[in-house]
């Protein structure tokens, strides 16, 4: 039997959620130890768009919702930690743009009014024109009306490789995890047949949460999966964009973001509606067509005859809501020991350690003295799709 560990805090899940944690415990002088069955980041997190919104795509219903009001601080804490002045320091991790553009193609632009009224856009926008427009919409042709938000993007390897940097000697690539009882209380779990006790455990799995909770006999909270079906356009045409072209209803048509590949081209990836319900239930072919049917639709001079395609189906795992609609904020359910949650966005990992580490505050857990760590196996960092599909 592999010898015991102890910790302050142990994690499951190395997706931004558990490496965002996990960065903010270290910097508070919490031991911690995290562990990871595949490759870091690579759930949901590199997966993700990377733009860490303040609210204004939510803000399109016209009314502000909670999610508005939650999320609007978003961009600025994130803005800190990447200048190296927040709550982590994130000053190498990649920029890949400074804002998100909200983008209506000809006279769409019509009921806007109570958008550009809620709080979570307010004084947050500004209609750009000429040469400040994205590069992609910088031709003669383009009629629409863009505005420019307040909302940054990020590349997500790189933020996974920086916080992986600052989890130093806490990551675990291992497998099998069993709940460790004592005293008819959860003390730890045993992971891949090793014995780790810890003040508290915090499942930040993603979809694994479920599975998790099933093994350690817990029964809520309950998780809800929302299915997407992505794609994936890599062409020698393609100039950076990043933004969400309106239609007519409450979620954007389409939703573009740029990620750069090895060989200096560039991947846009989309998603919005177009990957949302009717996007999933076509398949691979149908759903690249209706991808380049709203490309030539919306941006008619861009040449997409050399352009290779691909998709992505994956699901967003988040705690079970009525009627399947998006939560508010991060999640966090507490039972004991166990701490269990969501950060429902990327943007919102900030908002997930804040919610653990005012559970710790409450129950008065301290930093406490453990044994230096073995060396561990170290999980590794999770490729993207536009990496692995051309
Ligand atoms: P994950 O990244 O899925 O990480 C969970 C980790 O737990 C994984 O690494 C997994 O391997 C590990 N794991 C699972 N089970 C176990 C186990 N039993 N033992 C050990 N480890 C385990 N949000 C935004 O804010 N902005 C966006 O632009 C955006 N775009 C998105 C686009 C798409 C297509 C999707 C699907 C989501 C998007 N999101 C976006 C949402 C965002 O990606 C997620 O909310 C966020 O990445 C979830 O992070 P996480 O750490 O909870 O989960």
């Amino acid at each position: 039997m592999s010898q015991t560990l102890s910790t302050d805090v142990l994690i499951v899940g190395g997706g931004v959620a558990g490496l965002w944690l996990n960065a903010r415990l270290r910097a508070k002088g919490y031991a911690t130890l995290l562990v990871e069955r595949d490759s870091l980041g690579g759930g949901q997190s590199v997966k993700s768009q990377g733009i860490i919104h303040g609210g204004a795509k939510y803000a399109l219903h016209g009314a502000l919702s909670g999610a508005s009001e939650a999320i609007a601080d978003m961009p600025r804490r994130w803005r800190e930690a990447l200048d190296g002045s927040g709550e982590l320091d994130l000053s190498g991790v990649r920029l890949l743009s400074d804002a998100h553009y909200l983008w209506s193609p000809g006279t769409l632009a019509g009921n806007l009014t109570s958008f550009f009224a809620s709080k979570a856009v307010r004084g947050r926008v500004d209609q750009v024109k000429g040469d400040q427009l994205p590069p992609a919409l910088q031709n003669p042709k383009f009629k629409g009306k863009v505005y420019r938000l307040a909302e940054l993007v990020v590349d997500v390897p790189s933020l996974i490789a920086r916080l992986a940097e600052l989890a130093g000697d806490s990551l675990l690539a291992a497998d099998d995890i069993q709940p460790l009882h004592e005293n008819g209380q959860l003390a730890g779990l045993c992971v891949d047949g090793r014995e780790i006790r810890a003040q508290r455990i915090v499942l930040s799995a993603g979809r694994g949460n479920a599975d998790l909770l099933t093994s350690l006999n817990v029964a809520q909270p309950n998780q809800q999966l929302r299915p997407l079906h992505m794609v994936m356009v890599k062409g020698p045409s393609l100039k950076p964009l990043y933004a969400h072209c309106l239609g007519g209803g409450p979620k954007p048509r389409i939703t573009v973001t740029s990620h750069p590949s090895a060989d200096g081209e560039w991947v846009w990836y989309l998603g919005g509606d177009l990957a949302e319900a009717d996007g999933v239930a076509r398949d691979e072919a149908a759903q690249i067509e209706a991808a380049r049917k709203e490309l030539s639709q919306l941006l008619p001079w861009i040449d997409l005859s050399t352009a290779q395609w691909a998709t992505l189906r994956v699901e967003r795992a988040e705690p079970a809501q009525s009627g399947l609609v998006r939560p508010d904020n991060a999640f966090l359910s507490d039972q004991g020991a166990l701490l269990v949650g969501w950060p429902t966005k990327l943007a919102l990992a900030p908002d997930f350690a804040d919610r653990v580490l005012s559970h710790l505050e409450r129950d008065g857990i301290r930093p406490a003295d453990h044994p230096a760590l073995p060396e561990l196996p170290r999980p590794v960092i999770g490729r993207t799709a536009w990496e692995t599909s051309f």
